[in-house]
């Protein structure tokens, strides 16, 4: 990470985690040796390094983002987004959100310590921001999200277009993130568990009738979970 750093160039100046797990929070030790900063994330994990817990309704600030000391100070909102994990949190601001392995691109993270209820709660709330919110999630899976989104979502042509732009991004070794929330309101299939296309598909999935968002997305959670 050091070596990251020094790399690209970049200065050091906070650092946010979203959860608690260890490829999100493993690094944070080794960083505030080398030079002690301000480390926000959520107040219900176990994350030792933590000197600013935060939680829902929270700002975080960060004067060093300003691009001249008389600009006003860059501030990011804290939300509250469990179901990945029990007290899971993003931040968004500066038209970016950091949301950590709640939603990716084209797919959303596994319902480890929440309910399919929470998740999906979750999603909606960040479903909610608005369309050039550029998204910053935790992996890099968009090309796999976007091969289950098919199977879910055949009919979609912003998707089929969005797997040809990705599969070239992918190929010449460049990233596909951010997004943007309106790609992914438009193509992701776990915020559009109402959409009668994605009901139909998770029917055929489970075999059975069911219509309301939250069986839909547990039930093509579980598809994406065995694909
Ligand atoms: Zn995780």
């Amino acid at each position: 990470m050091k070596q990251y750093l020094a790399r690209e160039g970049l200065t050091l100046v906070a650092i946010l985690a979203t959860h608690h797990h260890p490829d999100h929070v493993g690094g944070i030790a080794e960083l505030v040796a080398m030079k002690k900063v301000p480390v926000f994330g959520p107040k219900g994990e176990p994350i030792p390094e933590l000197t600013h817990p935060v939680g829902q309704g929270d700002k975080v600030e960060i004067p060093e983002l300003r691009s001249d000391a008389t600009a006003p100070v860059p501030s990011f909102d804290v939300l509250d987004i469990p179901g990945h994990t029990r007290a899971h949190v993003a931040y968004y601001g500066l038209e970016s959100l950091f949301c950590g392995d709640t939603l990716f691109a084209c797919g959303c993270g596994r319902v480890f310590e929440g309910t399919a209820q929470q998740m999906l709660d979750s999603l909606t709330k960040l479903a909610a921001l608005p369309d050039a919110t550029r998204v910053y999630c935790g992996h890099e899976y968009t090309l796999a999200n976007i091969k289950f989104a098919r199977a879910v979502d055949p009919g979609n042509s912003v998707l089929a277009a969005r797997e040809e732009k990705v599969a070239k991004l992918r190929a010449a070794g460049l990233p596909s993130l951010p997004s943007t929330l309106g790609e992914e309101r438009a193509t992701n299939p776990f915020l559009r568990c109402a959409e009668p296309v994605v009901i139909e598909s998770a029917n055929k999935y489970l075999g059975s009738r069911i219509g309301d968002p939250v069986s839909v997305f547990a039930a093509i959670r579980e598809w994406k979970n065995r694909f």
